[in-house]
């Protein structure tokens, strides 16, 4: 599904991601882990299109096609979904027809109807218990005034209405209490399906014992050190991301 060869990319001039080589397969959920500022999110901004970074080498291949041809409506139309670090606020803007205009866009390019006001009303109300949301957060203007756990609950909200092929779920713990991480992080485990592709960004591995990665990689100053299976998360957890840090110096990699 995503085949990522020796990425490289830059911000202000400034190279962040260093050669990064990753390949994923539908069905699969990989973690990518790191100390911060190694690069993570702008992993994921990279692959969601975000136009301040600049990709100054390497390839991508989502499905077979060539990501850097499509600009970032056109790659999440094709099926890849982010899930932001820190969701902006847009006020003026109701969650539910934001919601809405998203799925039916999606809708119009896989070829399948559009909800009216009405028919969109039943669908999200299905949704919304998946993230035991309260309906009053689909009248509130778009995350403004949402509290950081809220703001991730809509986050996955959209992944649910969406539907994506690739999901890419920055920091989707961060801001989030004990019942919060555990009530989204089985949302998560319940969108799930063997056609779809989870990449869970994270510097903590707690959200790793409900949502279980097969593969786990390091990430750090822009480039994958370590890749391993689950185990590995918990071996951070238990000694912290240095050990990976001085083998990989040892072996020349930084
Ligand atoms: P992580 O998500 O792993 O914590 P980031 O990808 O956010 O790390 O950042 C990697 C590095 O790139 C950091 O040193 C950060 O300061 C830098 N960086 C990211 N975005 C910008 C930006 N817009 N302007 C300048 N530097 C940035
Ligand atoms: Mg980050």
């Amino acid at each position: 599904m995503l085949s990522i060869k020796n990425l490289t990319a830059s911000i202000n001039g400034t190279p962040v991601l260093k050669g990064i080589d990753l390949e994923m397969k539908a069905g699969e959920i990989h973690a990518i882990m790191g100390p911060n500022g190694s690069g993570k999110s702008t992993l994921g901004k990279v692959l969601a299109g975000h136009p301040a970074y600049e990709v100054t080498g390497g390839e991508v291949l989502f499905e077979g096609k060539n990501l850097f041809d499509l600009e970032p409506d056109a790659r999440a139309r094709a099926g890849i979904f982010m899930g932001f670090q820190h969701p902006i606020e847009v006020p003026g803007v109701s969650n539910a027809a934001f919601l809405r205009l998203a799925y039916n866009k999606k809708a119009e390019a896989d070829g399948r109807d559009e909800l009216d006001p009405l028919e969109f009303d039943d669908f999200i109300h299905e949704k919304i218990k998946l993230v035991a949301m309260k309906e009053e957060f689909l009248d509130r203007s778009l995350n403004e005034g949402f509290s950081g756990g809220e703001k991730k609950r809509n986050e996955i909200l959209q992944m649910a209405v969406l539907e994506p092929r690739l999901a890419i779920l920055d920091e989707l713990d961060s801001g989030l209490d004990i019942d919060a991480l555990r009530v989204l992080g089985e949302a998560v485990n319940r969108l799930q399906r063997p056609d779809r592709a989870l990449l869970i960004i994270t510097h903590f591995p707690r959200i790793l014992e409900t949502i279980q990665p097969q593969f786990v990689h390091v990430l750090s100053g822009g480039r994958i050190l370590k890749s391993a299976g689950k185990e590995l998360a918990i071996e951070l957890e238990e000694r912290g991301y240095d050990w990976v840090l001085e083998e990989a110096a040892a072996g020349g990699l930084r």
